[in-house]
């Protein structure tokens, strides 16, 4: 058999991240079965179309190196890939079913459907639509359209009896038609096809073999497979995902800003270390690796170790390991990537990207964390003389204030100022004096930048931050502690 998934999103706008990890388990499985990933763009509800949203969904697809085989831009042999180019392909199916009995022509008006609605849900009940229109003749369903009512079709539900099927993932389930089913539309007045409908013929045409989504369609199967049953065809295999969610009682959402791929991306996670974590919530390897490149996955990836429980999309650990793909990255793109961060808080300073890169690199877990990390270069903060004192490097206030001055006339004198040179300079003296390197460099790199812990020592930041500015922290820190 050969294997064929799909990712089946909707335009949106936006891509969830459960809906990034569903593509990414579909990738995996065809791939790793010499299969086919297809892309598929379900916009049928016209009302929901949101410009721009098939691209967002492209780039991202790309960006995560989820590649389809088949898809709207790319076409394929069962295309078109797109529902809304697929519209009348729907129709002779729900007719079909019309004619054996599975479907029937509704022309109930929302209104109408309203007044019974609420009339069923005063006295106690629970509504669902009522087969009213399933006993007309075909000669009065034929009267009713020419005369121009709009219609829909509906599925002819069993209304007793339960369906089971198996779920690679959730084990066997099984339902009660008269609970899960219901007379549910599958083409609608403006003749476009539901999801409801539009999902079973699509997958049947395009050779779906595996349909993985996610677990919220897991009570909707039945329906599924009921139009299936009807039409005498497959049942794919159902690999049902659980859900993302933040914790055990949340799920990620818009309002908190954590439930988008671009979410991530704007904060500055790198897209493999987000595609590496999102495999791992809610499937493992069986081992305690952790690290897995796109290809890795393909190979380790089994649809069988995919957990029931929701998945926990723990976001310190993406920053951790997040740190620690930023750690591996090359240098060179590292440094292209934190420009702009770089910018954000020293643009216009002339300082050092290419060295400041070198020392930010390991210390980088999100890149919009950068400019906080760095915000010290651009402006001295505002800080307690107390932290001159430092045991361990045998400093204090009184020592800052006999070093701090010393130091001012051999910085003036330092010829060209390069790390090097600052280094040679300022050791030289160290010795000349007879101090601790400690009790010299300490209280420079204290008055020069304003805080405690600093990516780099004194050398680098006196480097990045230039003579001058360096000499004025100097005389900055001296007046601070009265000198
Ligand atoms: N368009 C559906 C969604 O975005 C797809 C569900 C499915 O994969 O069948 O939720």
């Amino acid at each position: 058999m050969q294997v064929r998934t799909r990712f089946a999103p909707s335009p949106t706008g936006f891509m969830h991240l459960g809906g990034v990890r569903t593509a990414l388990y579909a990738y995996l499985y065809a791939k790793q079965h010499n299969g086919q990933f297809i892309l598929r763009i379900e916009d049928t509800d016209q009302v929901r179309y949101v410009e721009g949203a098939t691209e967002v969904i492209y780039d991202t697809l790309r960006a995560c190196g989820l590649n389809w085989d088949e898809g709207p831009d790319i076409g394929g042999p069962v295309g078109p890939y797109i529902q809304s180019e697929r519209k009348d392909i729907y129709l002779p199916y729900a007719e079909q079913l019309v004619k054996s009995g599975h479907a029937y022509y509704c022309f109930c008006s929302k209104d109408e459907i309203d007044d019974r609605r609420a009339a069923v849900e005063e006295a106690g009940g629970t509504w669902k639509y009522d087969k009213h229109c399933l006993h007309l003749t075909p000669e009065e369903v034929a009267a009713k359209k020419t005369a121009g009512i709009p219609w829909t079709i509906r599925m002819n539900a069993p209304t007793e009896g339960e369906t089971s099927y198996s779920d690679v993932v959730f084990g066997d389930m099984t339902f009660q038609n008269a609970e899960s089913m219901d007379d549910m539309v599958l083409i609608k007045q403006d003749g476009m096809p539901t999801y409801n409908f539009a999902n079973v013929i699509d997958d049947h045409l395009m050779g779906i073999t595996h349909v993985m989504r996610g677990m919220e369609y897991l009570s909707s199967t039945p329906r599924y497979n009921y139009l299936y049953t009807a039409f005498g065809w497959d049942i794919p295999v159902y690999i049902h995902l659980p859900t993302v969610m933040r914790d055990a009682t949340h799920k990620l959402s818009k309002r908190d800003g954590d439930a988008y791929y671009s979410d991530y991306i704007e904060k500055g996670f790198l897209t493999e270390a987000l595609v590496n974590y999102l495999a791992l919530v809610g499937w493992n390897p069986g081992d305690d690796r952790e690290f897995f490149t796109l290809e890795e996955l393909v190979e380790v990836f089994d649809i069988h170790r995919i957990n029931h429980s929701p998945g926990i999309f723990d976001v310190a650990k993406l920053e951790w390991m997040n740190s620690q793909y930023v750690a591996k990255m090359d240098p060179e793109k590292y440094l292209a990537m934190a420009t702009p961060w770089f910018d954000q808080a020293l643009e216009g300073k002339g300082t050092d990207y290419r060295r400041l890169a070198e020392l930010m690199q390991s210390r980088t877990d999100i890149f919009s964390r950068i400019p906080e990390k760095i915000a010290f270069l651009a402006k001295l903060p505002d800080y307690d003389t107390a932290i001159f004192c430092n045991k361990k490097q045998k400093s204090d206030e009184t020592v800052a204030k006999e070093v701090l001055p010393l130091l001012i006339p051999v910085l003036e004198g330092v010829s060209e100022w390069t790390e090097q040179n600052i280094h040679d300079a300022v050791m030289e003296q160290i010795q000349a004096w007879g101090r601790k390197n400690g009790s010299v460099l300490w209280p420079m790199r204290i008055a020069i930048s304003g805080q405690e812990s600093t990516p780099g020592g004194a050398f680098e930041i006196a480097y990045l931050l230039g003579r001058e500015e360096t000499l004025r922290r100097l005389r900055d820190a001296m007046q601070r502690l009265g000198v």
